[in-house]
């Protein structure tokens, strides 16, 4: 895959709010946020989509997943909710290929979603 903007911010050569990092995963808060509290957590390895994950990427992926709720429980907004969304590929909304969780919090959510 073509490397995308969140590569270089994963390597701190542009700007970013980052707030958490670990071996595998790097989370900033979005440019754009759509929530009070909306941060995108994304693993170093640039992974395209949802769809290029086989089951080499089981713990990876868990490892995401783990970072963003491990986040909300200290940042305090666990307790009320929060929700996580990846988007997929056109349909899905997505417009960076380098795979993202997005942790928005902050208010209530609305279902379905747009
Ligand atoms: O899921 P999707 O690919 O649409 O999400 C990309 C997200 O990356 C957007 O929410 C956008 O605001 C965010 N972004 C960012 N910093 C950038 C460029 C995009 O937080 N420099």
């Amino acid at each position: 895959m073509s490397e995308t903007l969140f590569s270089k911010i994963i390597r701190r050569e542009i700007p970013a709010d980052i707030v958490y990092e670990d071996a595998d995963v790097v989370a900033f808060r979005d440019i754009n946020p759509q929530a009070p509290r909306h941060v995108l957590f994304v693993p170093r390895r640039p992974v395209a989509t949802l769809n290029d994950l086989g089951d080499a990427d089981a713990t990876l992926i868990g490892r995401l997943v783990l970072a963003a709720t491990a986040y909300a429980k200290a940042e305090g907004f666990a307790e009320a909710g929060y929700r996580c969304v990846i988007n997929c590929n056109g349909d899905g909304g997505q417009t960076v290929y380098h795979l993202h969780l997005h942790l928005l919090g902050g208010r209530p959510m609305h279902w379905p979603p747009g």
